[in-house]
């Protein structure tokens, strides 16, 4: 499969779906599309959608920071949203928004075919894993998922956001990020 013709496809069609997010721009990923992991967050900021990269602002910069105690960054790490259009005034994606770009980030998961997934935040395992209700029930525990025609080791944790309301969870991150370097 040639990869960056996959993704450019991808990325063509994606921007087909922008209808309900006017005048915002198409926020399809950063890092390496080799890498072994692919980290999966809730839809772009407003930083992002003006630089057209995820996790670009304040969570962003913890994610970076996090990802350095294990010695990983975007050279390493390949790092798409659910939804890839802000949603406006910051709300959550709804979940129609997130039953229809679920498809589009499967296809995505496909492409890029990593070794693990780490999900950030209840959107994130909404989509992925189906997963409704306390993120506690999910997070820190590893799962393997069929997704189209592979399997792969997935990983939940706290999003980085809720990370800055809640710095008291800071070192429970750091431990599911570490069981995610150990994976790799
Ligand atoms: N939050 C997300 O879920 N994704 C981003 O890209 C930025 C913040």
């Amino acid at each position: 499969m040639d990869k960056n013709l996959e993704l450019s496809k991808l990325k063509n069609f994606i921007l087909k779906f922008n209808q309900n997010f006017p005048g915002k721009n198409l926020v399809f990923s950063d890092g390496n599309k080799d890498a072994k992991v692919m980290i999966i967050g809730e839809a772009p900021g407003k930083t992002e959608d003006k630089l057209q990269k995820p996790f670009v602002g304040r969570a962003g910069k913890l994610l970076d920071s996090l990802l350095e105690l294990v010695k990983l960054d975007r050279t390493k790490v390949y790092i798409t949203n659910v939804v890839n259009y802000r949603p406006d005034k910051n709300r959550k994606p709804t979940p129609d928004e997130i039953k229809e770009f679920k498809k589009l980030l499967f296809k995505h998961i496909e492409i890029i075919n990593p070794k693990c997934i780490l999900l950030l935040g209840a959107t994130a395992a909404t989509a992925v894993l189906n997963h409704i209700g306390p993120l506690n029930d999910v997070r820190g525990k590893w799962k393997n998922l069929k997704i189209i025609n592979s399997y792969f080791d997935i990983l939940t944790t706290f999003h980085p956001a809720f990370l800055l309301r809640q710095p008291n969870k800071i070192k429970i991150v750091i431990h599911d990020i570490k069981s995610l370097k150990k994976k790799i």
